[in-house]
Formats: C-alpha cells, structure tokens, sequence
C-alpha cells in the first residue's frame, strides 16, 4: 500500500419519505465520518450513527442514517472492504455462511486458542486443581498406583532389612529446602523389568528400586535421588500430570462417550505420563537446594543421572518398557540436567 485513499462506493440515495431514488457516492472520511454526495444530497454523518443490514445473497446492502433517510449500495469492488472500515461487525454465524476466509480463519483461531490452552492454560489449570485435591483422595489415588506396580512391575525388596530402614533414616534427618517439611516414606523394591529408577507417588511415597540401589557406591548417592523425587512430590508434579492427562482423557470420553473407563484409568495414567522439562528441572533444583542446605554436593545427582543413563542404555534408546514411567533415565534433556547440577 502506498498512498492512503479514502473508501468510496456508489450507492442510491432515498430519502425514507419519498420514493425518489438520487444516485450518490459515499465517502469515508478519516475521521469516521461518512460523506454521501450526488444531485440535491449533500449530508455528512458519523458511522456510529448509520446502521447496517445484514447481507442477504447478491441482494444490495441499506445504509440507514439517523433520520430514517437509507443508502441502496449494489454489489460492487470494495463494498465489503467500505462496509468493514465502517466497523459494522457482521453476525459471526453470517460471516461463516457467506465466507470462506473468515470460517477456515475461525477455525484456524480455535486451534491456535486450543494448542495456547493446551500448553499454557492447561499446566496452569492442572496446578490450580492439584491443590485442591483432598488429601484422602490423593493417598488413595497412590496407593491404587502402588497396588498396581506391585501387581505388574515390582517384587519384594531383596535388600536387607538393615539397609533399607538406615536409607529411610539418613533421609528423615535431611532438611528440606527452606525447613518445609514434605511428608514421606521410602519404599524399596526390586523390579528387574524397569531396572534402575525411582520413582514419586502424589501422596510422597517414594519407591527406590533395588537395581538403583546397585548402581550406587554410597548412601550419599541414593539420598541424592531422593531429593530429586522429593522435589516433584514437593511440587505435586506427579497431581499436575495426573490432572492434566484426566482433563483431556476426560474431555476425549466425554467426546467419544464412554466416561466409565476414564476412572479405571487413572493409575496407570499416574505411569504413563512423563514429566516435562520443566518438572524435571524444578525437580533437579529442589534436590540441589537440598543437597546444599545438608553439606552435600548436587554433583551427586549429576553422577546418579549417569549413571542411571548409562544403565538404561544410550541417551534417547526406547525404554524397556514404555508404560513404566522412566523418572530419571532416558530423558532428552538428561545431557543438559547433568551440566546445570555440576554447576551448581
Ligand atoms: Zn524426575
């Protein structure tokens, strides 16, 4: 666009008492102010004033001004675009009728509002509701889960006794970040089907397994994983996660109609779904600051996070098992985790 030209269209002019028809241009001024000019008509009128009638097919458009007095405006090039700079607003459902642009253009904006949604306003939804979940609820919710894993992933701990309560113990005495307790317990269990990892129920129930327990060559180590685990039990990632795959497994079978077999899958939704980046980091800084504020270093998570990477194979390899949340391993950005710990 070069020069700026004012919107001008031909129309007939009636008066609204008369039947005499005045052939007239209307111009649009920069100041919104209408001008409508021909043989005897000479009128200005603000466009707030003048209303518009609906399009009906190739039928003309009637400008009424104030007075009652109506302009007759045939189809013609840069009707549409005079009639828009009038900031007349057609209907929505009109608009999607008569005109394709607008209705995919519609349809593109929902889209662009549901992916935002799903992005931005879904985390934060999921936060906001997560909150407010009895704890009642939560602890049952965690240990169905945890029925669930004993039932398809874990066997009894084969570790002593001994070990395992001195673990538990040694953790107890840390102090977590800012002196805020977070309830928990610590449970073991040996899984040679998903091997090294831990992993945090909602209810703070954490679960080492013996083969993580292997990888370690003190109880700094695995107390370090524990941080880590307490920091998205802390944080009510795991709540997050579950709300936000129910909102949308819920809007799904609500869509599809079978809202009975949603409930049946919250468990395994809890396993399924895998903590985002951010949780990930939130978690790794929540253990950092825990490590520190105890005398140790967050160097070892860094070299758990190896450890464990190594363990489940290659960075990126497919999980040995896909529904079995794999907290710490094989996550893309275990690379980037490791280098922001050994920083700190
Ligand atoms: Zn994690």
């Amino acid at each position: 666009m070069t020069g700026r030209t004012a919107p001008r269209i031909a129309g007939h002019y009636f008066d609204g008492r008369t039947s005499a028809r005045r052939e007239v241009t209307l111009t649009l001024d920069a100041f919104g102010v209408v001008h409508v000019e021909g043989p005897g008509v000479d009128r200005f009128e603000p466009v707030a004033g003048i209303s518009v009638s609906e399009p009906l097919g190739g039928a003309p458009r009637l400008l009424t001004l104030p007075d009652g007095a109506y302009c007759e405006v045939a189809v013609q090039a840069g009707r549409d675009a005079f009639i828009a700079a009038l900031g007349h607003s057609d209907s929505h459902v009109v608009l999607a009728q008569s005109r394709w642009p607008w209705a995919i253009g519609s349809a593109i904006l929902l889209l662009v509002v549901i992916a935002v949604g799903y992005r931005f306003g879904l985390p934060w939804l999921a936060e906001k509701i997560a909150a407010r979940i009895p704890a009642s609820m939560v602890t049952t919710l965690s240990d169905q889960t945890l029925a669930l894993l004993d039932k398809a992933a874990f066997d009894p701990s084969k570790l002593p006794e001994e070990r395992r309560n001195r673990i538990a113990e040694k953790f107890r005495r840390l102090t977590p970040p800012g002196g805020l307790p977070v309830p928990h317990e610590v449970l073991f269990r040996a899984s040679p089907r998903i091997g090294a990892n831990a992993l945090a129920l909602p209810s703070g129930t954490i679960i080492v397994t013996d083969e993580l327990v292997k990888l370690t060559e003190n109880d700094d180590e695995i107390l370090a994983v524990l941080t880590h685990e307490l920091g998205h039990v802390h944080e009510r990632h795991g709540l997050r996660l579950l709300v936000e795959s129910s909102v949308v497994g819920f809007v799904l079978t609500w869509y599809i109609g079978d809202v009975s077999s949603l409930a049946a899958s919250v468990p395994a939704a809890l396993l399924q779904a895998k903590f985002s980046r951010e949780h990930e980091a939130a978690a790794d800084a929540y253990g950092a600051s825990m490590l520190k504020g105890n005398g140790l270093s967050p160097a070892l998570l860094a070299s758990m996070l190896e450890k464990l990477e190594a363990s489940h194979g290659s960075p990126g390899a497919a999980a040995d098992d896909k529904s079995i949340n794999d907290y710490l391993a094989s996550h893309p950005a275990t690379r980037e985790r490791i280098e922001a710990l050994r920083r700190q």
